[in-house]
């Protein structure tokens, strides 16, 4: 892949160039420089060709999809690791080329602090905190830090997805451009006399104050609403079975928790770093867990399923090696974080089952993960369109806010596994509660909340499955309850008034 002195950066053994090959061998782009990497077998670039290489895959990636409007407010999703960080990098670069070539929009790091969940203690989560603020600062972007605790503050609307496909309705890019420059002068004007909003002056604090030290102090305080909340996000995650279901629940929160940031504070697009590599493995794990049926969605350079704010992955394109070469090259900043599943061996959760597969397979057959990649890019369909009447609108899950899937098919694997369940119920104490409540007093309590039971059929397969090895659904967040509640209470009503209808009709 690349010269010895580069050698396991990539945490693969490196191909041996023959040196024959070293010897006569330039750069293939300027016919000059000497190779520092090789992209694919022969085609070894030097610094310079390699990193016009990678900036022009992203500029690339965008104008081809074309979806970003000039002035557009887009979150970056940070997580420190290699490939957020190296998305960063790429708008950064984008953001200071001449006129011509320069990227229009204005964006915002989001950066999420999964330590609760992670097994971290405070003063670990502390040290990282400042790490990523120190990286995150030198940007000069405004930034957003969010604790995993606050899923248990999310408003229900979280849940919502704005039905108006902002694809059908958008303006085109030349009118966009008029839009923008319009409202740029009117922002001028305005700022010039009148105080920013609310809004605003939030964002403003945690870009200037940062104040992330005095957040994490708040963490520690026992008793504030935080404090609290780590302590219900421990009982919640301590109760899922399995580590799979965990990464499902965290990726679901993390979503949300986006999502949230974004709508609140204007942003219509969120970039997150998915690399070649990890949208190899979503697509494989996505198969295994049921969730076929979104692969397009959950891999997809483009994710509409939230309506009015759209995720996008720029970096899908990429595979980890080239972006691991890339950041050890140009000394972008990293900060590394144990995950999940940091010390999990490779069969724990099938995430890193298929992810040790796949690299394993790689390191043999080099083309391994592109061609998991390119069948993805043919199993992606364009999903169906959304009706702008909210009536006609399909279901959607609860949870992943996908189409729902669950229409009963005859032979399906779902309804095997509803009937299996209906026949297992005839058995006791299969109510998915935590079958005593010693640790959370979940049976205790009466139950405010609502029950697995009731929870199922609002959502998705996949993630049915994944509520399944909830101990105890009584702790997931508020949001997640109330929506299912006023979800329920519609469909009754819905019900209701066909009853009626029909009776009217005879
Ligand atoms: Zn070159
Ligand atoms: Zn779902």
């Amino acid at each position: 892949m690349c010269d010895g002195e580069l050698g396991g950066c990539g945490g693969e053994p490196l191909p041996r160039e023959r040196p024959r090959d070293r010897c006569d061998s330039r750069c293939v782009k300027c016919k000059d420089g000497s190779p520092v990497v090789s992209i694919r077998a022969g085609d070894a670039f030097c610094k310079s060709c390699f990193k016009d290489y990678f900036i022009h895959k992203f500029r690339a990636m965008l104008g081809k999809n074309r979806c970003i409007y000039p002035g557009e407010k887009v979150l970056l999703a940070f997580s420190g690791g290699l490939a957020s960080s190296s998305m960063l990098r790429q708008v950064q670069e984008g953001l200071n080329r001449e006129a011509a070539k320069k990227l229009r929009f204005r964006p915002g790091i989001i950066y999420i602090d999964e330590g609760a969940v992670c097994g971290r203690s405070l003063d670990e989560r502390a040290k990282t905190c400042r790490q990523v603020g120190a990286i995150l600062r030198a940007t000069g972007f405004p930034c957003h830090l969010v604790f995993l605790e606050e899923v248990f503050d999310l408003p229900t609307s979280v849940l919502n997805s704005l039905t108006q496909s902002p694809l059908d309705q958008a303006p085109s890019y030349k009118e966009a451009v008029a839009v923008f420059t319009r409202w740029q002068q009117q922002q001028r004007e305005k700022r010039a006399d009148a105080a920013t909003s609310l809004e605003d002056q939030l964002a403003e604090c945690s870009m200037q104050g940062f104040p992330w030290q005095e957040r994490l102090a708040v963490l520690n305080e026992a008793g504030s609403s935080l404090a609290s909340h780590a302590e219900e996000l421990a009982r919640l995650f301590g109760g899922v079975k399995s580590l799979t279901a965990k990464e499902e629940l965290l990726q679901t929160f993390r979503t949300h928790l986006m999502l949230h940031v974004a709508r609140r504070n204007g942003y219509t697009k969120v970039m997150v770093g998915d690399s070649c590599t990890r949208v190899s493995v979503r697509l494989l794990t996505n198969l295994s867990l049921g969730r076929g049926a979104f692969l397009a969605m959950d891999t997809g350079f483009l994710d509409s399923r939230y309506g009015d704010v759209l995720i996008l992955r720029p970096m899908r394109e990429y595979p980890a090696k080239e972006i691991a070469f890339y950041n050890y090259l140009f000394g972008v900043p990293t900060v590394f974080m144990p995950g999940l599943d940091t010390k999990a061996s490779d069969r724990a959760s099938i995430h890193l089952l298929i992810e040790s597969f796949l690299c394993k397979l790689q390191s043999e057959f080099p083309s391994t993960l592109s061609t998991v990649y390119r069948t993805g890019e043919k199993l992606s369909t364009v999903p169906p369109e959304v009706p702008t009447d909210v009536s006609t609108a399909p279901a959607r899950c609860l949870l992943c806010l996908c189409p729902l899937d669950t229409h009963l098919e005859d032979g399906s694997s779902l309804q095997a596994t509803l009937l299996s369940e209906k026949l297992s119920q005839r058995l006791p104490a299969e109510d998915g509660c935590c079958g005593g409540g010693t640790q959370g007093g979940c049976c205790k309590a009466p139950p405010a909340g609502i029950e697995t039971s009731q929870l199922v059929p609002l959502l998705c397969y996949g993630c049915r499955l994944t509520v399944k090895e909830l101990s105890c659904v009584e702790s997931l967040p508020p949001y997640i309850h109330e929506e299912a509640k006023r979800q329920q209470c519609r469909a009754a009503m819905k019900q209701e008034i066909q009853e009626f209808l029909l009776e009217d009709d005879t």
